[in-house]
């Protein structure tokens, strides 16, 4: 079995030599770690090893992560991306502990990110989350939507709307994967061309990462790649 280390030097070859292939600065593309269902010392290893972002979907099991690897490694500052779908009632921890979030999908969602973010703290940095392949049981606006909500975002003074998150539907098939992404980039255009700077382009995780960097992205995240399968039953 390899390492986590040896996996995120695997990961990062791969990056690289896919930013390589599109004709890409491998510079221009970070990596996320996603360490959902690892616990706190998967995450050390992988900072240990150099990894600094880390990216959690649920809320109660990162804040315990993060508090045992304060505690364990005081000296690590990591920074921590929330990815997972937000319940309104849990914006004050979620904009109390983490330096991202890419799942802003609502207004309402992002006025209390923002009223909450503590103050002495840096703005809190936004995807907004897109529904890119349309389908009715995911989290995400609509693409249609989504300059609208982007203006309303950008104005909150609690945050920063860095760029767009997708994770579109699962595919084998390279082409179908590009499409998507293609589609969440010339958004990304849309919400710049109606004023709006933005940095980043959330897209690509272990099954679909080659696709994403071919069409743009500029940070992948990964989770199995790194940290291996997950086991939701434990
Ligand atoms: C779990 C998850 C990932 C990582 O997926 P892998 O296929 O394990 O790389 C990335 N993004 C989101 C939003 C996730 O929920």
């Amino acid at each position: 079995m390899s390492s986590i280390s040896d996996n995120l030097q695997a990961v990062s070859a791969d990056i690289r030599t896919a930013a390589l292939a599109s004709g890409r600065d491998p510079q221009q593309l970070r990596l996320l770690a996603v360490s959902k269902t690892f616990p706190a010392d998967a995450v050390i290893e992988a900072a240990e090893a150099g990894q600094h972002c880390f990216g959690e979907n649920y809320l109660q099991e990162a804040l315990e992560k993060m508090q045992e690897v304060q505690a364990k490694k005081p000296q690590l500052q990591l920074e921590w991306h929330f990815i997972g779908p937000i319940q309104s009632n849990k914006t004050r921890p979620i904009s109390e502990h983490f330096a991202w979030v890419h799942s802003v999908d609502r207004e309402k969602i992002a006025q209390r990110l923002s009223e909450q973010r503590p103050a002495g703290m840096p703005v809190l940095n936004i995807c907004l989350q897109v529904n890119i392949s349309g389908e009715a049981s995911k989290s995400g606006v609509l693409p249609e939507e989504a300059v609208a909500l982007a203006q309303k975002i950008a104005v909150l003074p609690g945050l920063q709307l860095r760029g767009l998150m997708a994770v579109p539907e699962a595919s084998d098939d390279e082409q179908v994967q590009r499409q998507a992404f293609r589609q969440l980039k010339l958004l990304s255009d849309d919400i710049q061309a109606a004023g709006i700077s933005l940095d980043t382009l959330s897209m690509g995780m272990s099954s679909d990462m080659h696709a994403a960097i071919a069409e743009g992205s500029t940070m992948v995240r990964i989770g199995t790649a790194i940290f291996g399968n997950r086991n939701y039953a434990k």
